[in-house]
């Protein structure tokens, strides 16, 4: 099936192909592979298990490529998984920035092994892909989930997805990575309470990169 339509990142009338809201590889790990239960998605007050993808004819296949080499294939490669989560493991060999009760805050841009022009990439095209279109509801055929307001924020976000273009300084994106693995409370500051979970957050309002590759 295709459709010649306008593309929602683009702008450009042209064949859609049938895109993901969310990438494809969240739900492929969102699967037990032990029990092989699927995920359970949560709509209209029922909750229940399914193999349905929120998918619609909203991207180009230009653009399709554009968001897998900016942002998707590098999550892809590096989200939490059950062998491992590397973007933990890289914040765990850096010392933090600031150190709270209950969460600690990094630099992202200056830890090797994070690439936050990818991150921040990624992050902001999930929120605009959620304002950009109004995206099929899981469990619920015919309804539509509401599209997230950003204001005038939507076009700025949809230009840097595009081609780089700077984000205005008053949006900025904050990244919470939750423990894959438990830490000693001596290993981030002996004078510190410990919580139950640490959170750890990484600040990038201001590291949006100048430039990405299109
Ligand atoms: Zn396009």
């Amino acid at each position: 099936m295709t459709q010649v339509s306008q593309c929602k990142l683009c702008l450009l009338q042209k064949e859609l192909v049938n895109s993901h809201f969310l990438p494809a590889s969240i739900y492929k790990l969102c699967r037990d592979a032990a029990t092989g239960q699927n995920l359970i998605a949560v709509s209209q007050g029922v909750s229940k298990h399914t193999t349905d993808q929120i998918r619609d004819y909203v991207f180009c296949s230009d653009c399709e490529k554009r968001l897998n080499k900016n942002g998707e294939a590098w999550f892809h490669k590096n989200m939490a998984r059950p062998e491992g989560f590397t973007i933990q493991d890289a914040l765990e060999k850096a010392t933090p920035s600031m150190i709270y009760d209950s969460f600690v805050a990094y630099e992202g841009s200056k830890i090797p092994g994070l690439d936050m022009d990818q991150i921040s990439y990624f992050g902001l095209s999930m929120f605009w892909r959620a304002a950009a279109h109004r995206w099929p509801a899981l469990n619920a055929p015919g309804l539509r989930m509401e599209r997230l307001l950003l204001g005038p924020c939507k076009e700025s976000i949809r230009l840097f997805l595009l081609n780089g273009a700077p984000v205005p300084p008053h949006i900025s994106l904050l990244i919470s990575v939750w423990p894959y693995k438990k830490k000693n409370r001596h290993q981030w500051c002996s004078t510190h309470r410990w919580e139950s979970e640490i959170k750890i957050v990484t600040h990038i309002g201001s590291t949006f990169p100048a430039s990405i590759s299109n």
